[in-house]
């Protein structure tokens, strides 16, 4: 019989230099502690703490009932497309035709799906940080590159078209971004999208993945798409989904809107690895749409007063610093100067992993830590938890910092 040692050694390479999803780590870590009976408050997962809206589980009954049980179309139902194709006319100005759109399972496989189909060894990939945590790990599996540009806090983690033009070089291939934004919660405004879609204009060879999978999670302003920017629309790759506006993270539907022939190479990927996404769930999308956002105004009105309930209790803890994010459901505030102190046993806060591994056994709330989204000297905390168990995650959190010497 093979050792667990011969057997992880035989792994492909490209399974060894993975790293794990640290939110799905901590999630995971999060529910071992409170299967052992632990009262652990989880703001490590980023997903709506809502339940799906009723119009949209009822479609999916009904689809079980029509019996839409089969293998659809590999990039979805064309009535899933065109609806996709109307919300993006109506909500976003933007035209797209049904031939443009491809749907996944989830807006995760829409990213890979992506990455993939644009990247070569050794291409360029240029992402400011902090970024979702999946999106360098994706690179990394496409043989891809990653090259980032730093922002930090003082500048509401936002990039400038200075920075973006310093990192450009002749290998960059793509450059991705989410906004409104995970883990900081920055949303960038047309002003800010049009300066970086006038470097792009100079660079003609460079794809733009633009993930607007928050985009009714805005606090600010309506949300605006660099696609609306004739200049670079054609290279443009919105990526979104149903996960967030519709708390239907479980449901896994996501999709792109792209050029024809960047969403046929999609649609070829997909042909060859997962075939189109569940049936049911492609129906529920189709209504979830076409129904409208009376749903994801609620949640967003819930995700506001939640937002500012953090705030206030985050800029009450000695030695954290915060911004107010304008979008998402998530803070991302700065923790180094808990780097360096010790626990109750004597070990050292070396990172923020460590500080968020503290939080959860000590304070038993589960956070994920800054390096896995890029920037180490901050800790992600979603705030998609109800408002009696955020005012007592940050109370937690406060109280074993405080023990923190
Ligand atoms: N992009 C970002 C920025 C995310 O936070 C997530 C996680 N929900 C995704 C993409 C993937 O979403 P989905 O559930 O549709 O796969
Ligand atoms: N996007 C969510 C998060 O950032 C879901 C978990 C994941 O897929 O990474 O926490």
């Amino acid at each position: 019989m093979l050792s667990h040692k011969i057997i992880m050694s035989i792994l492909s390479d490209r399974i060894n230099n993975l790293s794990e999803s640290a939110t799905l780590k901590m999630t995971k870590l999060g529910r071992e502690l409170a299967a052992k009976g632990v009262n652990v408050i989880s703001l490590s997962v980023g997903e709506p703490d809502f339940n799906t809206p009723n119009h949209v589980k009822e479609a999916a009954k009904k689809a079980l009932d029509d019996n839409f049980t089969r293998y659809s179309p590999v990039p979805g139902y064309p009535e899933l497309r065109q609806a996709i194709v109307n919300k993006l006319k109506t909500e976003n100005n933007l035209d797209y035709d049904a031939s443009q759109i491809v749907v996944s399972t989830g807006a995760k496989q829409s990213l890979s799906n992506v990455i993939l189909t644009l990247i070569n060894p050794g291409d360029e990939v240029i992402i400011p940080t902090p970024y979702w945590v999946s999106y360098s790990e994706m690179v990394t599996l496409a043989e891809g590159k990653s090259v980032f540009i730093n922002t930090s806090i003082e500048s509401d983690f936002k990039i400038t078209p200075e920075q973006l033009e310093a990192a450009i070089t002749p290998k960059s291939k793509l450059f991705m971004f989410s906004s409104p934004n995970n883990p900081t919660g920055t949303v960038y405004s047309k002003d800010e999208l049009a300066a970086l879609a006038k470097v792009f204009e100079k660079h003609p060879n460079i794809f733009i993945l633009s993930d607007e999978i928050y985009e009714h999670i805005n606090f600010v302003d309506k949300h605006e798409s660099i696609a609306q920017f004739s200049s670079v629309k054609d290279r443009v790759i919105i990526v979104n989904g149903f996960s967030k506006a519709f708390a239907m993270t479980g449901w896994r539907l996501g999709y792109i809107a792209a050029s024809k022939e960047i969403a046929a190479a999609n649609d070829k990927l997909q042909g060859q690895t997962t075939s189109g996404t569940c049936s049911i769930a492609q129906r529920a999308g189709i209504v979830a749409y076409e129904q409208g956002l009376d749903s994801v105004n609620e949640m967003k009105k819930a995700f506001a007063r939640r937002r500012q309930l953090v705030y206030d209790l985050l800029k009450d803890i000695p030695g954290v610093k915060t911004n107010l994010p304008e979008g998402a459901f998530y803070f991302f505030p700065e923790i180094s100067s808990f780097f360096g102190k010790k626990d109750a046993d004597g070990i050292v806060i070396k990172n923020s992993s460590d500080l968020a591994l503290y939080l959860l056994n000590v304070g038993h709330v589960a956070t994920v830590g800054g390096d896995s989204f890029g920037n180490d000297n901050y800790i992600r905390l979603s705030y998609a938890a109800s408002d009696e168990s955020l005012v007592e995650a940050l109370r937690r959190i406060k109280e074993a910092l405080g023990k923190l010497s």
